[in-house]
């Protein structure tokens, strides 16, 4: 007998007939005899829909509330998936994120798992019930939900499979495995059968949501063995694991990002310690930032440009702005008009060659480049926006063919 966790997404529960689906899906792997916990997330367009709600009533809506709202989605999508499990006519029984235990950070809106409690999830198992648990939530130590950042229900998943010691976390979705772009976007874009946690991790922080990045992270945490699957078709998926046995691939992905603003510091005095000064600021308030370029000094002055996500963008101009003094720079520029493209592989270590070739399709498109940033097994560029899906689907074709 084995310990399954699967999880099914928010496409995969959207309506009456696909939660039905879903429910024979997880009755067939319960009546092969394994023991089954269920993550759902909330159904369709559920957490978007609830956002515009908010909105409506209060754009500035404090973050705490925001996340009571957002984790009505999962707890709707965990009962009538119960329900649906008791008309097949097997035990189960669905719990919040609070009642299965999962204990988090007070970080509202992108709270990070600090342990799981798994007592009563165990009890339940051992009771030989189906367990159903809401994606995405947690509760803090004022007993206050938490969130756990959008997709974050992959990461409640892979959270489980790693403190109930699961043999497998299978995570359904509406593809059926990673390709080596988003097969919505990208014309030609190849399913591939394996990838490293590393190589997962920088695809899914740089913009490939099909998996949620701290799931990967997780999983490569605890050796946690995870599989992408289709929830409509029976067919193998992805698997996410330490090593491949994989043919070498120069590059296994490209994705996008259009979630980056850039905000360029113009005229800071060209001394030690300014760039230490202006990070550590942006860091105290949990500020993450991206690609970094510093200009060459000139006249004893020089420039920082550096990218964060748009909801960062108006407090992270507020934080510098209110240190103009003690900073001593011109003025402050944001744009947000661009989109961060990006070549995952492990196979680039050692090829001098892969971040011209990227560059000379960009080049040959005529997409211009404003910042780029790389890494031991990545490299990211900065460009227009409207010129995202065009870069993507070209960069593609360089490495993979049309
Ligand atoms: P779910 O609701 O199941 O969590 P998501 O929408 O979060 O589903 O993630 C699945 C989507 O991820 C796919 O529909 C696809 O458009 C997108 N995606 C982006 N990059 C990739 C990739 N490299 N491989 C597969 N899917 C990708
Ligand atoms: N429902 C949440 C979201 O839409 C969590 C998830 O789907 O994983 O972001
Ligand atoms: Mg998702």
């Amino acid at each position: 007998m084995s310990i399954i966790v699967q999880k099914f997404g928010g496409s995969s529960v959207a309506d009456a007939a696909k939660v039905m689906n879903v429910a024979s899906r997880v009755v067939d792997t319960y009546k092969a005899g394994n023991s089954v916990v269920v993550v759902v997330s909330a159904q369709g367009d559920t957490t978007d829909d609830l956002i515009d709600k908010a909105k409506e009533i209060n754009p500035n809506a404090s973050k705490r509330e925001m996340d009571m709202l957002l984790s009505s989605g999962e707890q709707i999508s965990i009962a009538l998936l119960a329900m649906a499990i008791e008309k097949l006519g097997c035990p189960v029984i669905s719990l919040t994120g609070w009642q299965a235990g999962f204990k988090t950070n007070s970080n509202y809106s992108n709270a990070r798992i600090d342990k799981i409690d798994t007592e009563r999830l165990l009890a339940e198992i051992d009771q030989k019930k189906i367990v159903i648990v809401a994606g995405f939530q947690g509760v803090n130590r004022y007993d206050d939900i938490t969130t756990l950042g959008r997709g974050g229900s992959d990461t409640s998943a892979v959270a489980i499979a790693s403190a109930i010691h699961a043999d497998k976390c299978e995570i359904y979705t509406d593809v059926d495995g990673v390709y080596t772009a988003d097969p919505r976007i990208v014309k030609g874009a190849k399913k591939l059968n394996e990838i490293t946690y590393d190589e997962m991790l920088e695809l899914a922080s740089l913009g490939a949501n099909v998996l949620h990045n701290r799931s990967v992270e997780m999983a490569k945490k605890y050796n946690t063995a995870l599989e992408v699957k289709s929830s409509f078709e029976k067919i193998d998926g992805t698997v996410v694991q330490e090593v491949i046995k994989m043919e070498k691939m120069l590059i296994r992905g490209v994705a996008r990002d259009n979630d980056v603003a850039s905000i360029s510091i113009v005229g800071l005095p060209d001394t030690p310690g300014i760039a230490f000064k202006v990070f550590s600021l942006l860091s105290k308030k949990s500020i993450n930032v991206d690609v970094i370029l510093q200009s060459i000094g000139r006249e004893n002055k020089k420039d920082i440009s550096f990218t964060v996500q748009k909801a960062h963008l108006e407090e992270a101009i507020a934080i510098l702005e209110g240190a103009k003094e003690t900073l001593e720079f011109e003025t402050i520029k944001h744009r947000e008009d661009l989109s961060k493209v990006s070549i995952v592989g492990a196979g680039m270590v050692n090829n001098p060659g892969v971040a011209a070739k990227m560059f000379e399709a960009l080049y040959n498109a005529g997409i211009n480049i404003h910042m780029i940033s790389t890494s031991e097994i990545k490299v990211s560029v900065l460009i227009n926006v409207e010129k995202a899906e065009k870069a993507v689907q070209i960069v593609h074709e360089a490495f993979f063919g049309a």
